[in-house]
């Protein structure tokens, strides 16, 4: 006999009154760091911005007013102090952090569009920094302000674990991200801080431009995939909110796809 569904003693809702976050990577309305933070607002979080530079900021500027954001400040990864910055800047005003997404990748143009086999040592190492390590530091950043838990969110793809044609030095970079949001959960755990990864479906941003090739990536995923389709970025931004709610208190070291179902298909004949 199957056991009735339990009825809820009040409406469910995902509820993010008085959360602090800090979104990293919106460079447009396009980004999908721009998505998950119009979630994380519309939820009632308070949210912690960041821009690349000066070139990127009249482009962000007008999305952190919209988000009513009281931290909008510079951080681009490789220049010294400026992630630090930010948190010092949220540890200021908040005084904790419950929940962080980074959003943000990067490639030198020929390595993004050569070989793996060509890259070089230096461009290697660069896009592990910028595109990984950010996340090691951002967490490590973040766990004395997470002290009462928290969820760190990254963002990933498919390439990491199979090759996709043109992903090229995209995929070992994810492939490490991926493991290092295993490895972060396992030691901030205890702590009560979770760390997740979205691995998303393609979807038409500015990082996915840089990417060859990238309407038959497009093509190729809605032949494939179960639900005939790829993502938007509506979807990701809501399964961003999942994650830095309540709901997911139980779900950590995850690569979560929200890819319309791509990664489940192997030969597929239509
Ligand atoms: P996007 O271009 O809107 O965002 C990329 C962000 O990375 C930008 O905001 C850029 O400023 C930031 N960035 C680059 N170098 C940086 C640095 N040195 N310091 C700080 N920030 C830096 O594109 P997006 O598609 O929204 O990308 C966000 C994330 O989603 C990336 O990790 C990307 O790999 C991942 N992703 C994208 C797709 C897709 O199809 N668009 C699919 C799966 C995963």
């Amino acid at each position: 006999m199957t056991r009735p569904l339990q009825q809820p003693t009040k409406p469910e809702v995902l509820d993010l009154s008085g959360r602090k976050g800090l979104v990293v990577g919106i460079a447009n309305e396009h980004s999908l760091a721009w998505s998950s933070a119009e979630h994380f607002r519309n939820a009632g979080a308070d949210l912690a911005v960041t821009y690349l530079n000066e070139k990127a900021r009249p482009f962000v500027e007008p999305l952190a007013r919209e988000l009513s954001a009281p931290i909008v400040l510079p951080c681009d990864v490789s220049v010294p102090g400026q992630l630090e910055s930010v948190f010092n800047a949220i540890e200021k005003r908040w005084g904790r952090l419950d929940f962080l997404f980074h959003s943000i990748a990067w490639a030198r143009k020929e390595d993004l569009h050569g070989r793996l086999t060509d890259c070089s040592a230096d461009g290697f190492a660069e896009s592990m920094l910028i595109s990984c390590h950010s996340l090691i530091r951002m967490a490590k950043l973040a766990e004395p302000l997470m002290d009462q838990g928290g969820s760190v969110m990254t963002l990933s793809y498919y390439g990491a674990e199979k090759v996709v044609d043109h992903y090229n030095v995209m995929g070992p970079v994810k492939a490490a991200l991926e493991a290092s949001v295993r490895y972060l959960a396992h030691e901030l755990g205890p702590k009560g801080i979770r760390v997740n990864a979205i691995s998303a479906g393609a979807v038409k941003t500015r990082a996915a431009s840089g990417i060859e090739h990238f309407d038959e990536l497009i093509n190729e995923t809605t032949r494939k995939a179960p639900l005939r389709r790829t993502v938007d970025a509506c979807e990701v931004g809501r399964t961003a909110l999942l994650l830095a709610s309540d709901y997911t208190t139980a779900i950590t070291g995850e690569i979560l796809y929200v890819d319309a179902g791509f990664h489940i298909e192997g030969m597929v004949f239509h």
